[in-house]
């Protein structure tokens, strides 16, 4: 397409968007998993309007918009009070909030202990790969941490690891891949005892966690009051059903988030500081996540929370009856992933996407994973009877994926992972020429 010459009318532009999102996935209809957290129409009404009302203001500066400051103020407070912590930033989500804990941390040591050289963190296999990007982009190096036969942290492994570069042990609460939270407990006194910082990645569970036990699930330690943790994510634009572009990142102590600033005082353009990595700050996120905070209230979250933990039950439970089809790990919160016993699992996704489902692909091993949400609750039935003859066709047909599931599944067992790497860049590069 070129550049546009002349202008279009709104009416025009918005038939052109609701044409344009009729092949997307249908998030309303609980057919993604992962990607969107939809809470309900009342909550998207309010955010809605609160994303709407605050469109064009900008977070960048809280002395233009004090009504922005104070809705940063009111959720860092709100949910450092939630959490335990004393402080934290409003980040663009789970990404950023990781890449600043981190930076906090390498800004940390390079104060505090001028013999390391290049800073290490050590982060279990797991773990998000914004870690990676993180370390990757700050300069840090990072190591992986095996994980046990529940995928959890092993603790053991990563204190044989600890070296005098270290600065930096993460656990996560819940992992993205099989929902199962590290030995936080374990891995914070490891901290303690070295010295070190301890990051909790609780950005896909903090929201849910927070509020398990009167949802009537399993309470777990992940948060501040566990001694030894330091450092803390936790995604408003998930769990916290807020509108995308929301996460936090939480510290114990004020001293060590001022490692996260940056702040330069001599450019042209005047002095210039910012909390995090983004200079423009969408004050629509902000509001939207307030607005969200606000209009749930500790009651919303437990509500939701009892609707999440429950449908996950009864996936976890329909899909370890369909033969064929084993959990991995033991999650008991809101992810569930299944493995294929003796068939291939992705050929049963294939089947399922053919079918509307949108669902992770997980390897190391081959698997699917399943992020639930309140949307998913009317169409868990549905779901599991889809998934019961996507199976029996596989297992009885004894079929192989067909298309992109092959694909997918010959790129997760190639050797050579230069080259997968290569691939992958490839289909990036070409988003843009289709
Ligand atoms: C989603 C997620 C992240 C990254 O968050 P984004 O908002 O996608 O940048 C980090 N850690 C875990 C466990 C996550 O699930």
């Amino acid at each position: 397409m070129p550049f546009p010459d002349g202008g279009t009318d709104k009416r025009t532009i918005l038939d052109a968007l609701a044409a344009a999102r009729a092949h997307d996935a249908d998030w309303r209809g609980g057919r993604t998993f992962s990607l969107v957290y939809f809470a309900g129409e009342d909550v998207l009404e309010v955010m809605r309007a609160a994303y709407a009302t605050y469109i064009h203001e900008n977070g960048l500066s809280l002395d233009a918009f004090p009504s922005l400051r104070r809705f940063e103020r009111d959720l860092i407070e709100g949910c450092s009070a939630l959490f335990g912590a004393a402080t934290g930033s409003i980040t663009s989500g789970g990404t950023e909030s990781i890449l600043m804990a981190v930076k906090a941390a390498r800004d940390f040591a390079r104060a505090t202990r001028p013999d390391v050289a290049t800073p290490e963190i050590l982060v279990p296999e797991t773990a998000h790969p914004a870690f990676d990007k993180a370390a990757h982009t700050l300069g840090v190096r990072i190591r992986h941490v095996p994980v046990d036969a529940g995928f959890r942290a092993d603790v053991d492994a990563m204190r044989a690891m600890v070296g005098p570069d270290t600065v930096l042990l993460v656990g996560t609460a819940y992992s993205f891949p099989h929902g199962v939270v590290d030995p936080i407990r374990d891995i914070a006194a490891l901290a303690i005892e070295r010295g070190l910082l301890c990051h909790v990645d609780a950005c896909l569970g903090g929201f849910v966690l927070a509020f398990a036990a009167e949802a009537g699930g399993e309470a777990v330690d992940f948060d501040f009051r566990v001694p030894g943790v330091t450092s803390m994510s936790a995604d408003l634009h998930k769990y916290g059903y807020a509108a995308k572009g929301a996460s936090l990142v939480l510290y114990r102590d004020r001293a060590l988030r001022r490692h996260q600033f940056f702040a330069t005082t001599d450019w042209p353009g005047g002095i210039y500081a910012s909390p995090t990595m983004a200079g423009t700050r969408p004050g629509g996120a902000i509001a939207a996540a307030w607005a969200v905070m606000n209009h749930l209230g500790r009651e919303g979250y437990v509500r939701l929370t009892r609707t999440v933990l429950d449908t996950s039950r009864r996936l976890r439970e329909g899909v370890a009856a369909v033969p064929g089809l084993r959990l991995l790990g033991d999650p008991r919160h809101s992810v569930l992933a299944f493995a294929g016993d003796g068939l291939d699992v992705f050929a049963v996704d294939e089947r399922l996407r053919a079918r509307g489902w949108h669902l992770d692909r997980l390897q190391r091993p081959a698997g699917v994973q399943m992020i639930v949400t309140p949307a998913h609750a009317p169409v868990a039935d549905t779901f599991l009877s889809d998934l019961a003859e996507a199976t029996r066709a596989v297992r009885e047909g004894g079929l192989a994926a067909a298309a992109d599931g092959a694909i997918y599944g010959a790129l997760t067992t190639l050797p050579d992972r230069g080259f997968v790497r290569e691939l992958v860049l490839d289909w990036i590069d070409g988003l843009d020429r289709v």
